[in-house]
């Protein structure tokens, strides 16, 4: 069982759909009238944006993007190429970035630029969690937050280790033995 492995819950089921909740009623409220695109990245945010759109109000597109990032895959250089691009275009539009979780910034910056390019009216972040101990890259328009992480590495509600555990409902620690095995 995939529980089995988990060392500890650190967000539950209950206190993320709350959040959730929270976040899509502040965005329903300051985006109301505007043209809005929720664009993400996959995979990880995928539960996120799902759950997301579900509680905002207001008439909205979604769009996906995947990149990669080059280097060793424990760690994020910043180096990344686009996989898959936006089917829309993002001119004039009002534009929010819904993304898993912020660690050193440094994917996000890079998204940030290759979509400000595009002149949107507005490029905002919706992050769920945000790893701030570990951040390389400041002043990142993070416009809404779900939660501040402590620096540890999570799992569960579409975040991975070696692609496994994105169907956890919360996000937890794995145990020291599954990095172990690797
Ligand atoms: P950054 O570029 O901000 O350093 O890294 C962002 C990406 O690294 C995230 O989108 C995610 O894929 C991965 N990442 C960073 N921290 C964690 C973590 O604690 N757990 C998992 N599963 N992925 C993480």
């Amino acid at each position: 069982m995939l529980y089995e492995d988990i060392e500890k819950v650190l967000i539950s089921e209950d206190e993320i759909g709350q959040k959730v909740r929270e976040l899509g009623r502040a965005i329903s409220e300051d985006y109301a009238g505007e043209n809005l695109v929720l664009v993400s990245v996959l995979r990880g945010a995928v539960l996120f944006i799902a759950d997301l759109i579900r509680v905002i109000s207001i008439p909205l597109t979604i769009d996906f993007m995947a990149i990669s990032s080059y280097g060793p895959s424990t760690e994020t250089s910043g180096v990344v190429k686009v996989i898959k691009d936006l089917e829309e275009n993002i001119v004039g539009k009002h534009v929010l970035i819904v993304e898993d979780i912020i660690d050193t910034g440094l994917t996000l910056n890079y998204l940030i630029k290759n979509l400000k390019s595009r002149e949107p009216a507005s490029l905002d972040v919706c992050v769920l969690l945000d790893k701030s101990a570990r951040r390389i890259v400041y002043n990142l328009p993070i416009k809404y937050k779900g939660f501040d992480i402590p620096d540890v590495f999570v799992v569960g509600y579409g975040l991975d280790y070696q692609q496994k555990y994105r169907n956890l409902p919360f996000v937890g620690i794995l145990k020291r033995f599954v990095y172990e095995m690797g």
